[in-house]
């Protein structure tokens, strides 16, 4: 039986966003626990603070109050900007749902970005992005610019790097957003076979109920807070 120790925990976490004179309370008290190899999903309506709380799991924001402990020890919500940069960069992979892909660079160019960025020298770089975009099923599009690819395309683009660093966990905010019913069922396929395959942990937000299908863990998110968790295998 495969271990399942605690990646990432959160304790007592609140977000809130000052905009004037308003205050709005993104997130409102979240404990919540994920573990290493397994899939997550968070759902839950338009506003009710699934991507804020993404943003805080992946080190993207830092919350109001409350801890954010990454492997039990890291307490992400004690780190500076350059820290949590670091900390990205050495652990995290994202999934966005617009593929934030660099329009002037090929398939093969934008999947060495975080490569670069960790100091891997061009030789193995381009090697590693290549296998990548291979597994993704695009050996053949490697010169490829975004806008000459179709979407379903720039998602396999912007899968290949976001695995190609081997990160610990994979953040994906509603990655088959803008994708049809297929291409959205070959991009779950795609994501959940390679994380198992590496023992990665996947936590994606979507508000789409089949992909749920694919998830260990289910989190639904309510008005900043969790509804409710189920258990699904
Ligand atoms: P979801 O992803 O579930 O649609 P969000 O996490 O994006 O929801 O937003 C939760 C709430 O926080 C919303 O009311 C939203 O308007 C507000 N919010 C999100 N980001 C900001 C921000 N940067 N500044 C001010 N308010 C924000
Ligand atoms: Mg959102």
């Amino acid at each position: 039986m495969q271990k399942h120790k605690t990646i990432i925990r959160l304790n007592s976490i609140k977000k809130i966003y000052r905009m004037g004179q308003e205050k709005i309370i993104a997130l409102k008290d979240i404990n919540l626990k994920f573990e290493a190899n397994k899939i997550y999903c968070i759902i839950g309506t338009s506003g009710s603070g699934k991507s804020t709380l993404l943003n805080l799991l992946a080190g993207l924001e830092k919350p109001t109050s409350g801890q954010i402990l990454f492997n039990e020890k890291i307490r992400l919500d004690k780190f500076n900007e350059n820290k949590l940069a670091e900390f990205r960069k050495r652990y995290i992979g994202f999934v966005f749902q617009s593929y934030n892909l660099f329009p002037t660079m090929s398939a093969l160019e934008n999947v060495c970005m975080p490569l670069i960025f960790s100091g891997v020298k061009k030789k193995i770089r381009m090697a590693k992005a290549k296998e990548m975009l291979k597994l993704v099923g695009l050996e053949n599009r490697l010169n490829h610019k975004p806008n000459q690819m179709s979407g379903g395309q720039q998602q396999r683009v912007s899968i290949a790097r976001a695995f190609v660093n081997n990160p610990k966990v994979i953040f994906a905010d509603e990655p088959t957003g803008n994708l049809d019913t297929k291409t959205t069922f070959e991009m779950m396929d795609l994501i959940t076979g390679i994380a198992k395959k590496n023992n990665q942990t996947l936590i994606i937000v979507t508000h789409d109920l089949e992909i749920s299908d694919y998830a260990n863990v289910i989190i639904h998110i309510r008005d900043g807070n969790v509804d409710k968790i189920e258990n699904k295998k």
